[in-house]
């Protein structure tokens, strides 16, 4: 048996009719930039998230650039965020000239550890990048706290995070703003780049619209320098006739983590995450003995398994001048031995979950 990573083919499938037809109008209509599927799309992902702002953009990592230089973060600023997470959380504060101060990550759930956070704040400390990793969501009362306290924004990056509630609202609601990715293997994706800024603001809203549009709302204003960042028409509209799946899809993700749950809580070598109650499930990451041992023996039976990530992101070569040590990071330094992410897309067969289950079963048990 073959179990891929993921299969976009069959998410295609599955959506063929609906994604046809929707590119085909796009084609059709001949406005590819600002046309009615963004803004629809900009819509329905505001109301999905439970915000009253959307804005399309380019990519997740353009919309946590466009977030954070419309809060006016740059140099002499620190913004603290996770030591685990995908590097755009990371880069993208460096980006505006601001530094990054990495804070550890709790063992449970793989987000920011708020007793961590609390140490990294200084006086030059404006805003936390809070990560809901995996599809977990952050433990919000507690940063939203010590951000009260200290005056500071939460900037919410939801990249793995569509439609993962707790605490009563859903995740990209409860900052400042919040940043949605649409890559293709997201929960949502594109068929290409795509992402989003949410925010409650109007006013942030419309700063955030100018940085990503060259500064205006227009095509001939020029307000400030920006960018070139935008969502265009062909994406949101496969985004839009994705959307309705969207909360099939996740639960199929959710029924595939109770499944490996199921078949493996016994092994002793595994650590399996728990997935709470409304968080969704981007990725499956089991914590296990002899990682790259494991992976391969599952490669060499047909199963592709990946790990997010190889490394924490103050060990990688573009944080290195921080000098930074694995003691810095104890939690974080771990997990990059140890992390595995199994196959979890919807498309999954049960025979195929078993399948990878009794690989696993067999590696540890021969
Ligand atoms: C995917 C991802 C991003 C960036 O999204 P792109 O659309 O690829 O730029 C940011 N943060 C996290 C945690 C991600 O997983």
């Amino acid at each position: 048996m073959r179990v891929p990573f993921v299969d976009l083919t069959a998410q295609y499938q599955a959506t063929r009719e609906a994604v046809d037809n929707a590119i085909q109008a796009v084609v059709a209509s001949g406005t590819f930039i600002h046309s009615a599927p963004v803004n629809q799309f900009e819509s329905a992902w505001a109301q999905a998230i439970g915000c009253n702002h959307a804005i399309g953009v380019a990519n997740g990592t353009d919309a946590l650039f466009a977030i954070l230089r419309s809060l006016h973060i740059g140099a002499g600023d620190e913004v603290i965020t996770p030591a685990w997470s995908w590097i755009s959380s990371a880069e993208t504060i460096s980006l505006t000239g601001a530094k990054p101060v990495f804070a550890d990550v709790d063992p449970g759930t793989f987000t920011l550890a708020p007793h961590d956070v609390a140490l990294k704040i200084t006086p030059r400390t404006k805003a936390l990048v809070v990560v809901h990793l995996y599809g977990a969501v952050a433990d919000m009362p507690a940063l939203q706290a010590i951000a009260k306290a200290n005056g500071l924004w939460i900037i919410e990056d939801c990249a793995q995070a569509h439609l993962s509630t707790a605490h009563g609202a859903t995740a990209g609601s409860f900052g400042v703003a919040s940043a949605f990715s649409f890559y293709p293997t997201k929960n949502l994706g594109a068929m290409g780049d795509a992402g989003a800024v949410l925010t409650h603001d109007a006013d942030l809203a419309v700063r955030i619209r100018r940085f990503v549009n060259h500064g205006g709302l227009t095509k001939d204003e020029h307000l400030v320098p920006g960018i070139n960042s935008r969502l265009d028409a062909l994406q949101a509209s496969i985004l839009l006739a994705k959307l309705p799946q969207l909360p099939a899809w996740n639960a199929q993700r959710k029924r595939h983590a109770a499944h490996y749950q199921a078949r493996l809580a016994h092994l002793t070598a595994l650590q399996l995450p728990a997935v709470a109650e409304g968080h969704t499930v981007h990725l499956f990451v089991v914590r296990c003995h002899r990682r790259n041992e494991l992976q391969a023996h599952l490669q060499a039976h047909g199963v592709s398994t990946h790990v997010h990530y190889p490394s924490a992101i103050p060990f990688e070569p573009a944080y290195a001048s921080f000098g930074h040590q694995l003691a810095d990071f104890p939690v974080s330094a771990k997990l990059q031995q140890h992390v595995l992410s199994l196959p979890v897309y919807p498309e999954l067969s049960d025979e195929q979950v078993d399948y990878v289950c009794d690989c696993i079963q067999h590696f540890y048990e021969r």
